[in-house]
């Protein structure tokens, strides 16, 4: 199997005052039940149908194990891809059940090519301790991202329990991930331990960091992060603004930006951002240089320039020499940090300097006993890639999840299990 993610770590986080509270599932003893749990197994694929990253599957296991151990059956139910048309070859959960065996140690996993409907209630019925049976994809069912009761109540009608472990997907109001709870009483409804390393993690950063808690900000677009960083000027005392969207910063500020990305629509909001944290004394930090190109393209010619002076014709792909120390210095005083988003173009050779250094200053802090939590799509993409995953405290599996976690926002998939 290609680039397989190394073996996944399991962590717990103290915290006071949870949000969630995890006594209903490590309390709850699932000998002879038949525990539904919604994965995320939504991994990445290549074009021969092999998991070319499979953290997701791995991240859920703990969970299953602690089910399975103590005698109970687990029905694992998943979304994978974005089908648009009902059911399709391309996106069957089937192509993950060989790898889903052996990260189970050999167990027995059943396969259904369907969520709900006879075969299910059939393979669902007959399902014995310790085995496990993988539904089909939820997604190929509109009815799923609908949020439809109906068909939340014939998936809750295969288990006598209800275990979400869905960090990933906890952002979605949709059936498997809302709705379902409400067919179970409160002694039945539980998180997994995934979710609960998630929102221990999310909540440490959010609400119980120890300062200086520095936020490194990243990617493509300002529009993406506004509500990201206004939550958290209430929160860190450093913010770091990388990536494409700091060029939207300095034009506001009335620098030459040449090409850079910019959201003309959006300057007066970064100006505006900039004064609430000068009142609120939150240290905003642009890079002061920037490794420009004069084509958005792997073969450009490459140079350097002061971020605020970039020449007409050229682009900022990535931060400079000068801001990588710049940005370094401000990691290695922290003792909490943040990192959602790349700091350049990292999928070109020539613009992932910035986002490697800035992986190993993150991994260098948090060596010498800062709590680091890298979340959101990229920049998990990032510290895997350049080797830096087990060098932080956390990677987060939720991309959008965490994301609207930090927002601020209570996500549906927590909402539904809490609720009585
Ligand atoms: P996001 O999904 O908003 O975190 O953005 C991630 C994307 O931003 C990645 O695909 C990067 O290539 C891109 N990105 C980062 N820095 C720049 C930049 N300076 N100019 C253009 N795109 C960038």
């Amino acid at each position: 199997m290609p680039g397989l993610h190394p073996a996944f770590f399991f962590h717990r986080f103290e915290i006071e005052n949870p949000t969630i509270d995890m006594s209903t599932f490590t309390s709850f003893d699932f000998s002879g039940h038949k525990a539904l749990v919604r994965v995320d197994f939504n991994v990445p694929l290549n074009d021969k149908f092999e998991i070319t990253d499979d953290t997701r599957i791995r991240a859920a296991i703990p969970t299953l194990l602690k089910i399975l151990d103590e005698g109970g059956a687990v029905i694992l139910m998943s979304h994978l891809g974005r089908p648009k048309d009902g059911p399709s070859d391309k996106f069957s959960l089937k192509h993950l059940l060989a790898h889903i065996m052996q990260l189970l140690g050999g167990r027995t996993v059943l396969f259904v090519q369907d969520c709900i409907g006879e075969q299910a209630i059939l393979t669902a019925g007959m399902l014995r301790p310790g085995e496990v049976l993988l539904l089909e994809n939820l997604r190929f069912y509109k009815e799923e991202e609908n949020g439809d009761r109906d068909f939340a109540g014939k998936l809750a009608s295969l288990g006598d329990v209800y275990v979400n472990d869905a960090f990933g997907t906890a952002h979605r109001a949709h059936a498997s991930t809302a709705i379902m709870a409400d067919f179970f009483p409160k002694d039945k409804k539980m998180f997994g331990l995934l979710m609960e390393a998630e929102v221990a993690s999310a909540e440490k950063v959010l609400h119980q960091s120890e300062k200086p808690f520095t936020a490194i900000i990243g990617g493509a677009k300002v529009s993406d992060k506004i509500l990201i960083i206004e939550n958290l000027l209430d929160k860190a005392t450093d913010i770091i603004i990388g990536g494409g969207m700091a060029y939207t910063f300095m034009k506001a500020m009335g620098g030459l930006i040449g090409n850079s990305l910019c959201e003309a629509d959006r300057l007066d909001l970064a100006l505006e951002i900039m004064k609430k944290a000068e009142s609120k004394g939150v240290n905003i930090h642009l890079p002061s240089d920037s490794c420009i190109a004069d084509k958005f393209d792997a073969s450009a010619n490459v140079s350097v320039a002061p971020s605020n002076h970039i020449p007409e014709g050229w682009m900022g792909l990535d931060i400079g020499p000068m801001a990588c120390q710049q940005f370094t210095n401000v990691i290695h005083r922290s003792k909490t940090i943040l990192w959602n988003g790349p700091m350049g173009v990292f999928e070109m050779v020539k613009f992932q300097h910035g986002t490697r250094t800035i992986a190993m200053a993150v991994a260098d802090a948090t060596e010498k006993g800062a709590f680091s939590l890298v979340g959101g799509g990229d920049s998990v993409a990032a510290v895997n890639q350049f080797g830096y995953s087990q060098k932080v405290s956390y990677v987060s599996t939720g991309g959008g999840a965490m994301l609207e976690f930090f927002e601020g926002k209570e996500l549906p998939g927590i909402a539904a299990v809490k609720k009585g």
